[in-house]
């Protein structure tokens, strides 16, 4: 999401884009089983700069050239705000997602990973959330039906990339040697 996200004063803002994360994130979200990565922007300038990006690796010269890059960024759906992405969802035949937000952030109402993966046992789709910035907005995160516990490594440190976050996040969930 790279909005509503806030800036390091607190801000709400719409972020820009980071290559790099839809190179890495989707090719996590092809090795984790994931349906589809969806990219939010409300910004035009970033879709058509998103948009070129993903085209070359799924129509042009990338897509001969990297026929594995092919697929992983092929997951990518492109869209303008968040209920476009629930829209695509449920108009899918999916049914109403459970929107399941992430952020660095301690002392949140979280869930963790153990009783997560039991709640995705139900079958219905569970759409998980990732910010860009510093983060996702505060009210965006207390309107999700669940806050997942922040992943933390040893010491204090604490700014993972999302990029990073997404694919430990990801092991956590599916990851088959746990
Ligand atoms: N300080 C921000 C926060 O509180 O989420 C970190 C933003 S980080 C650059 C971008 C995104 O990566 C976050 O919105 C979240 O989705 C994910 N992320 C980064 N570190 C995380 C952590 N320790 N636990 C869970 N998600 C994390």
């Amino acid at each position: 999401m790279h909005y509503p996200v806030v800036n390091k004063n607190g801000d709400t803002i719409a972020s820009s884009m980071t290559n790099l994360d839809l190179h890495d994130i989707s090719r996590a979200a092809r090795s984790y089983g994931v349906r589809t990565f969806f990219v939010v922007t409300p910004l035009d300038d970033q879709k058509v700069l998103i948009d070129r990006i993903i085209s070359h690796w799924t129509d042009g010269y990338g897509a001969g050239y990297n026929p594995a890059r092919k697929e992983a960024l092929g997951l990518i759906e492109l869209k303008t705000d968040f209920e476009e992405v629930l829209e695509h969802i449920r108009s899918n035949g999916e049914g109403v997602p459970k929107v399941v937000v992430t952020s660095a952030r301690p002392g949140c109402r979280c869930v963790g990973y153990g009783e997560f993966r039991k709640m995705i046992a139900d079958g219905r789709p569970h759409l998980l959330v990732f910010g860009t910035a510093w983060g996702l907005a505060e009210e965006f995160i207390r309107s999700a039906d669940v806050v997942l516990e922040p992943i933390t490594g040893e010491g204090d440190y604490n700014h993972l990339s999302v990029r990073s976050a997404a694919a430990v996040i990801l092991d956590r969930i599916v990851g088959k040697n746990r």
